[in-house]
């Protein structure tokens, strides 16, 4: 008999084994086997080390809950914070209303005035840069002339 342990009892090696412990897998008679939350054992030693071990993963799980609500609750003070800066900053713009105004409509101005000299001084380079049209044309025209 060579597979003796996988048929017979750990504790009778004349009883052949009904099941193996679900913990460390010995095979186990009728009368030794421990049965415990639907799966068999086979002492008491290996049934609480499994529902020890069941505790561990439900630990583990409860505290991935609990991580995955503490993000929630972290997310949730991210937009509170968000909010109150809105609020604040909308606070402030209401309370300040004047002077901000009067900041935005400066800057518009100078920034307009910057735009317009910036368009100018362009315009003015391109022209002193470029021959003019006029110039370029009085050539052709005269080129044109001189052949006929
Ligand atoms: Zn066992
Ligand atoms: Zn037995």
């Amino acid at each position: 008999m060579a597979k003796i342990s996988d048929s017979v009892c750990l504790n009778h090696p004349d009883t052949p084994a009904v099941t193996r412990c679900a913990t460390c897998g010995k095979p186990v008679c009728q009368i030794c086997v421990v049965r415990k939350n639907g799966s068999d054992y086979c002492s008491q030693v290996c049934a609480a080390n499994a529902e020890k071990s069941a505790g561990r993963v439900n630990t583990v799980m409860e505290s991935k809950k609990r991580a995955s609500s503490r993000n929630g609750i972290r997310t949730l003070i991210v937009l509170i914070v968000l909010a109150a800066l809105a609020a604040a900053a909308w606070y402030f713009y209401s309370s300040n209303k004047d002077d901000v105004d009067k900041f935005v409509k400066k800057t518009e101005k100078e920034l307009g005035t910057k735009i317009r000299k910036n368009a100018a001084e362009t315009r003015k380079s391109i022209e002193q840069g470029i021959p003019t049209g006029s110039k370029y044309k009085a050539n052709r025209e005269e080129t044109v002339n001189s052949g006929m």
